[in-house]
């Protein structure tokens, strides 16, 4: 009874946030108050396939949603991102039956790492998907074990587990655990036998605390590692990238499935095989699944490719005012390692309020992009000079720093200086002003 309370509350103040355009987590919250264990007595689809790691779940859970749904499966997910337990209650009761069924044939959670463990009290997934575990990310939340010892008490006994190989982190999980699958990306062009990067969290074993021994990198601590003192490896993967040439935009998954890649870069790599590998244990066959994947661009909107003059162009969407979707856009560019220009533009700080604060600049690791591919740094915006202030404590030469006070004039100046890539890192709020003045790609 107390259930189907809950879950009248939860629909009729859903009804009513969509009306006022409030979010998706005070729906949840109300009806947990009044059935604290909602989530355990729903009757759940036979699949439940949650992602977490620090970076590439919503786009791994899109595609996820893109195939399985082209496969003739009925998904519920949390588009809206909203995955602490109040969402993740909200999304669940809204799509059940008063008769505490929930409709659909899977259910798809992207979960953030740090509140999985309360998300999964009451029910487990099926799939549980963990992409990676970065340090860069983590600093926040202390150190990636930290984040370990978060994620581990989430995990049930019966989920299958699906791995990055890759990741010695992420890897740990499966210590004794039954069921685990694993995706790698095998030794390719962009392998190298030295480390790259600014945190080298490979470097000590994460179970004994050893050094560790690394065959290949691919990025940062991500690679083919050994432990020799107590043989904590990298497991021979289900799920391969078996070539990939990222100039070209290619992979091959397994030695026979060839995919072209919407957007050139590592962490698209491993989002593809990620997806690729839960919809493969769900039963989804190859043909279909490459069918949706090949040339896959997300619909996220958080990536946008253009033209500007000779300058191939991705913008990348952050939120101001939240250091870590900005520390992880400056991750990616960092990580593609081609020779490229970076563009911040802080022009509007908030859509919804005004604010001149800028104290959250501060907490972004611009540092990041103190590397040889990127060639150079151009900052705008009525904020310049708060940006070009953050700038000054970074380690990035002066030389390499241009400020403009407009996109328009930035914009200018990138098209006529030169045809390396060009990246793009601002907001929701900003974004367009420079989208306006490119030739946005089809
Ligand atoms: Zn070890």
């Amino acid at each position: 009874m107390r259930l189907f309370f809950a879950i009248i509350v939860c629909k009729l103040l859903r009804l009513i946030g969509k009306l006022v355009g409030k979010g998706s987590s005070l729906p949840g919250k109300y009806a947990l108050k009044l059935c604290p264990d909602a989530l355990g007595r729903v009757k759940l689809p036979e699949y439940i396939i949650a992602v977490t790691g620090s970076n590439g779940k919503t786009s791994t859970v899109e595609m996820i949603a893109a195939i399985l749904r082209r496969a003739g499966k009925t998904v519920v997910y949390n588009q809206e991102g909203s995955n602490q337990i109040e969402g993740v209650t909200t999304l669940i009761l809204c799509n059940s039956t008063l008769g505490g069924k929930m409709r659909g044939d899977v259910l798809l959670l992207e979960s953030d790492e740090r509140y999985a463990r309360l998300s999964f009290r009451f029910f487990h997934p099926t799939h549980f998907v963990i992409t990676n575990l970065y340090r860069d990310q983590l600093t926040r939340n202390g150190h990636p074990e930290w984040v370990y010892n978060a994620i581990a008490p989430a995990i049930h006994p019966d989920t299958t587990l699906v791995l990055n190989a890759d990741d010695p982190l992420v890897s740990c999980f499966a210590r004794d655990h039954g069921r685990v699958k694993w995706f790698g990306l095998e030794k390719c062009s962009i392998s190298t036998a030295d480390h790259r990067g600014m945190y080298h969290d490979g470097a000590r074993c994460p179970v004994c605390g050893g050094k560790m021994d690394y065959d290949y990198y691919h990025y940062e601590h991500i690679g083919a590692y050994t432990c020799p003192d107590c043989g904590h490896r990298r497991r021979t993967p289900d799920f391969a990238v078996t070539d990939l040439d990222l100039a070209a935009g290619r992979l091959t998954i397994d030695g026979e499935t060839e995919i072209a890649l919407a957007f050139r870069s590592i962490y698209n790599v491993y989002n593809i095989l990620a997806a690729w590998s839960v919809c493969s244990l769900a039963g989804v066959e190859k043909g279909l699944m490459a069918s949706v994947i090949n040339n896959y661009i997300l619909k996220n909107g958080r990536m946008v490719q253009f033209t500007l003059g000779g300058r191939r162009g991705t913008l990348l969407t952050s939120k101001h005012e939240n250091s870590v979707a900005y520390d992880t856009n400056l991750a990616y560019i960092r990580a593609a390692g081609t020779p490229c220009a970076v563009l911040v533009i802080v022009d509007a700080i908030s859509r919804k309020y005004f604010t001149g604060e800028t104290s959250w600049l501060w907490d972004i690791d611009f540092n990041q992009l103190n590397c040889q591919s990127v060639r150079q740094v151009v900052l705008c915006g009525k904020y310049v000079n708060d940006l070009a202030l953050r700038f000054d404590f970074t380690d990035i030469p002066p030389e390499k720093i241009a400020r403009f006070d407009t996109v328009a004039q930035a914009a200018e100046a990138l098209r006529d200086s030169g045809e390396e890539e060009l990246y793009v890192v601002t907001c929701f709020s900003d974004r367009d002003k420079l989208l306006s003045l490119v030739q946005l790609d089809q």
